[in-house]
């Protein structure tokens, strides 16, 4: 499968009445980052650097880590890249950064939380993401995977305020970060939701167990309610903040929809994806989308949010 073979998303992320919700890439590296460009990705919404790492047990130096940023913001000149900082740890183990006995690896030491046990890795990314910056044509900002309090997003702050970036973000992907979100966002310029582990641990059910499918889907009203506090908190510090969503809920067009009815501002995706969103998002307008939002935050249960909500996208039997 490859770039050749897929719809091409061709223009701008728009609701019928034209209000603009940029579509955009989810990217491990170079090579995805290219697919997607060709793909009509607006830019990355994610970047997971530590798909560039996965197989290393040494910490990459800051000119490989420099080169391999570099080589996906080169793909995107002019447009927007969002970098995530190192997600290493639970389904992304990292050997140099993660302890693999850990009892319960998605409530440990990962994300942004190496940091407490493993300082100066953070540091010297941030220096190399400022080099690969300074060296391209990108309009890169920077993310923390796993920020649960307003603390850790100010620290976050701090460091690329000293780096010299500054575009700093977090993901909302813990729920004490999405319920705290008007302090969280205070700290920062931006919020991402991610919601494959957002969803996890709303639902406290493992994101790789088959078994937990069901509870397991952002789906679930839970789910789409902290999106909407997360969208509502970036509202109360009077300047409203970009609030993207990175998770694989955006590329589900009818989950798409109702993210841009909850207030999104970005859908970043798996490139593959981009046609088939852009092609339902233009078929509503912005207060159809508000409805269908309202209508799968009513529902009892995620199989009828998901049912009600597609019912009203006829659309989606063209797409098949
Ligand atoms: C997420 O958690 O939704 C997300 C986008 O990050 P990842 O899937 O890499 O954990
Ligand atoms: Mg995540």
């Amino acid at each position: 499968e490859n770039a050749a073979t897929l719809a091409v998303f061709d223009g701008n992320g728009t609701t019928a009445d034209g209000h603009l919700v940029p579509l955009l890439a989810n990217v491990g590296g170079a090579k995805d980052a290219v697919a997607a460009a060709a793909l009509g990705a607006q830019g990355v919404g994610l970047f997971r650097t530590e798909f560039c790492f996965l197989e290393r047990d040494t910490e990459p130096t800051v000119e490989e880590q420099t080169a391999a940023y570099k080589a996906v913001f080169d793909a995107f000149p002019g447009k927007k890249v969002v970098l995530r900082t190192l997600d290493a740890g639970a389904d992304k183990p990292l050997p140099f950064l993660t302890d693999a006995t850990e009892p319960n690896p998605a409530l440990g030491v990962r994300g942004y939380r190496t940091d407490f046990t493993t300082p100066g890795v953070l540091e010297r990314q941030l220096e190399a993401i400022a080099l690969a910056a300074a060296g391209s044509e990108a309009d890169v900002w920077v993310m923390a995977p796993m920020i649960s309090t307003a603390a850790e997003a100010a620290r976050f702050a701090q460091l690329c305020a000293a780096a010299g970036i500054k575009t700093p973000g977090v993901m909302v992907e813990v729920p004490s970060a999405a319920l705290t979100a008007a302090t969280v966002l205070a700290e920062v310029g931006f919020a991402s939701l991610g919601t494959n582990d957002l969803t996890q641990y709303a639902m406290a059910a493992d994101r790789q167990l088959g078994p937990l499918a069901e509870l397991n889907t952002p789906w679930q009203p839970a789910v789409l309610r902290l999106v909407q506090l997360t969208v509502a908190g970036s509202a109360e510090e009077g300047s409203s903040k970009p609030v993207g969503v990175c998770g694989e809920a955006a590329a589900d067009p009818a989950l798409a929809v109702v993210l841009a009815g909850l207030g999104v501002s970005t859908l970043s995706m798996t490139a593959r994806s981009l046609a088939a969103v852009g092609t339902v998002l233009k078929t509503v307008t912005l207060e159809q989308a508000q409805d269908l939002a309202r209508l799968a935050l009513s529902a009892p249960s995620a199989t009828e949010a998901r049912d009600w909500v597609r019912a009203k996208l006829p659309i989606l039997e063209e797409l098949g």
